[in-house]
């Protein structure tokens, strides 16, 4: 596991096993992401896979492009991906002649769609070699992509153009369902329903099945609920939320309404809550824990380190529960089970 980047500005993380490498979530930039990825030594070309947990932004900023950029299939829950298409695509109050347009521009862009499943390998190919370097700036909101699509779609070929025109179009979309386990090339994954203001946001059980080796990603979660407690049994690496100080949080800066969000069942994890799930749920049994998505405003790095480490005093070893500190700015050294 990678951890790229955690934290509320943008989350990437790499699970990676045998030839198989999946990029859970890909929330900064398409360009920070390849250049975070060179940093430790991962190509954004050998992806097989991008997993969505949930459709905030801090989780998707760079999806669209990177996904297109270097053709990488997304997989999200059907519910995530609607969701996410929803805010991709802003609605906008239209005339009923433009609302027609737009219908039939659709129903062209769902044929092309068709035929470009059934289209033979080359087709794709050049279409990868057509494909935009990422954006200089698509960290912005998405219909600023949009825009820019359009302006350099002008001298484009007609499909190309529609699919440009698409802020929400990927190159393939594959949907799963919390609950439901389902395998990428050499990895089993265990997808699980976390409490989190989204359309249906999972955490991630990743087992890697010829190593027996099983990495969880727990973030954005209001609070540890026993499915939760349950998933996260057995596992060698737990990437968890210690996002604030309950203290900083009720002193801290935010408007009322923001803190009674993050405090709420489906809010972000309190470094005292992540500490009682580690003292009184967690088995114990982990080689490595990372403390994930710890906000910038209401927590200190130290806090949250302190508060985890008393929860598992004793239990820390050479061998096991190893803690370490995800942060926004850097990504971690590759942690190898
Ligand atoms: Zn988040
Ligand atoms: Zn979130």
């Amino acid at each position: 596991m990678t951890v790229l980047a955690s934290g509320s500005k943008g989350n990437a993380t790499i699970v990676a096993a045998g030839q198989t490498r999946l990029l859970v979530d890909a929330g900064l930039s398409c360009r920070e992401l390849t250049r975070r990825m060179a940093m430790v030594g991962e190509e954004p070309a050998s992806l097989s896979a991008i997993l969505i947990t949930h459709e905030h932004l801090d989780h998707v900023n760079g999806l669209s492009v990177l996904a297109r950029r270097f053709n990488i299939p997304v997989f999200f829950t059907e519910a995530t991906h609607r969701a996410w298409m929803r805010m991709m695509r802003p609605r906008k109050t239209m005339t009923y002649a433009a609302w027609l347009d737009q219908m039939e521009a659709e129903r062209k862009t769902r044929a092309e769609e068709t035929a470009r499943a059934q289209a033979p390998a080359h087709t794709v190919v050049a279409e990868m070699a057509a494909a935009a370097e990422c954006g200089p700036d698509e960290r912005l909101a998405p219909d600023v992509d949009h825009v820019g699509s359009e302006a350099k779609a002008a001298e484009a070929e007609p499909e190309e153009t529609a699919i440009k025109a698409d802020p929400a179009f990927l190159p393939a979309v594959e949907y799963f369902a919390a609950g439901k386990s389902f395998s990428i090339g050499e990895i089993d994954v265990d997808p699980f329903t976390i409490p989190h203001d989204a359309a249906d946001p999972c955490g991630f059980v990743f087992h890697a099945r010829t190593e027996s080796i099983r990495m969880a990603v727990a973030t954005d979660l209001g609070y540890v609920p026993p499915n939760v407690k349950q998933a996260l049994k057995n596992v060698d690496v737990l990437l968890l939320e210690s996002n604030h100080d309950l203290e900083m949080l009720k002193d801290g800066p935010y408007p009322w309404s923001v803190k009674q969000r993050v405090l709420s069942r489906v809010g972000h994890l309190s470094n005292a809550a992540c500490a009682e799930f580690l003292t009184n749920d967690y088995d114990g049994g982990a080689h490595t824990i990372v403390l994930g998505h710890l906000s910038e405003h209401n927590n200190m790095p130290e806090l949250a380190r302190i508060t985890a480490e008393q929860a598992i005093a004793g239990r820390m070893s050479l061998l096991g529960n190893r803690l370490l500190l995800a942060t926004q700015e850097s990504p971690l050294d590759p942690i190898c089970l």
